[in-house]
């Protein structure tokens, strides 16, 4: 496995790879990482010749006072653990290789599906972390690129990126990976104690709770009302709980016949805040 630090050193392996007639698939993650990622890039090598992984804890993502400070970075169990499913190439830059001094294009006015959703109570995120990805493809330009269902407002918004800006890569979404007891991975569940992740698993629960009782051709507002139950009787702080629509990311108030769905909520279990989503095809 190639460790590289620095972009230019990447796009030289690269272009090589490429020249051969190899295929490039890129999986960006923020480190710490764990089965969830590991599924994406055992994805990427079905699909691809070559994989690169990056692991880049992007600070324009985060907003002031969120975790970027306190952000787990485990990079040499990260490098063990890459290296040991094969990826061909870790691409880990330090801040200057992606950002500028002085940086005069900032942000992205971006779509409106960021008003929703994680966006919402995260102004800021979702520019950040278009920025970031927009940035990440350019450099690294290659064929495909999958990231996780679990943050599926952010596959969404990246799909209209790669659009927008002519990328042309392929995009996938890999299914949620979740622990035994149902929690979705998260490289943020480390921060929860025993007790707050028992409480955490209300948040599975309920968006079962809800699709379940859509499929029963339940009333979406009592079973958003009996969901958000299951999770405030443990105590937990609700940031959303909803039924959207799954290309709009608009709520929805009644389900349709043959229509894609997306059950999603944010928690904060003490002060970790926890995302967990179900794509429902009705
Ligand atoms: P992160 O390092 O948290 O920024 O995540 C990097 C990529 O891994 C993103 O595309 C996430 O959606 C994906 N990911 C994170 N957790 C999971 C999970 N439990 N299952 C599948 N993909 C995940």
């Amino acid at each position: 496995m190639e460790v590289l630090r620095s972009r230019n050193e990447l796009q030289a392996h690269l272009n090589s790879l490429k020249h051969e007639g190899s295929s490039i698939a890129l999986v960006p993650t923020m480190g710490a990482l764990h089965r969830g990622h590991l599924e994406l890039v055992r994805i990427a090598q079905q699909k691809a010749d070559v994989v690169v992984v990056s692991i880049f804890v992007n600070p324009t993502q985060f907003l002031a006072g969120e975790d970027l400070d306190k952000y787990p970075r485990t990079l040499e169990a990260d490098k063990a653990a890459c290296e040991a499913i094969d990826v061909d190439v870790l691409f880990v830059p330090d801040v200057d290789q992606i950002y500028s001094n002085a940086p005069r294009y900032i942000g992205f006015t971006i779509d409106q599906l960021a008003d929703q959703l994680c966006g919402a109570s995260r102004p800021g995120h979702f520019q950040g972390v278009i920025q970031v990805v927009n940035k990440l493809f350019n450099i690294v330009r290659p064929d495909i690129a999958i990231f996780g269902q679990k943050d599926y407002q952010q596959f969404r918004l990246l799909e209209c990126m790669n659009e927008e800006f002519n990328h042309g890569i392929k995009l996938i979404m890999a299914p949620i990976v979740r622990d035994g007891d149902m929690l979705a991975l998260s490289s943020r569940n480390r921060y929860l104690s025993v007790e707050e992740r028992q409480k955490a698993l209300s948040l599975y629960s309920s968006l079962v709770w809800i699709k379940d009782g859509l499929f029963e051709k339940g009333d979406i507002n009592k079973l958003l009302e009996q969901a958000q139950q299951l999770i405030l009787k443990e105590g937990l702080k609700i940031d959303y709980l909803g039924v959207y629509d799954a290309k709009s990311l608009q709520p929805v108030s009644k389900v349709e016949p043959i229509h894609t769905y997306l059950i999603a909520g944010a928690i904060y279990a003490g002060s970790t805040r926890l995302i967990d989503n179900i794509v429902l095809r009705i």
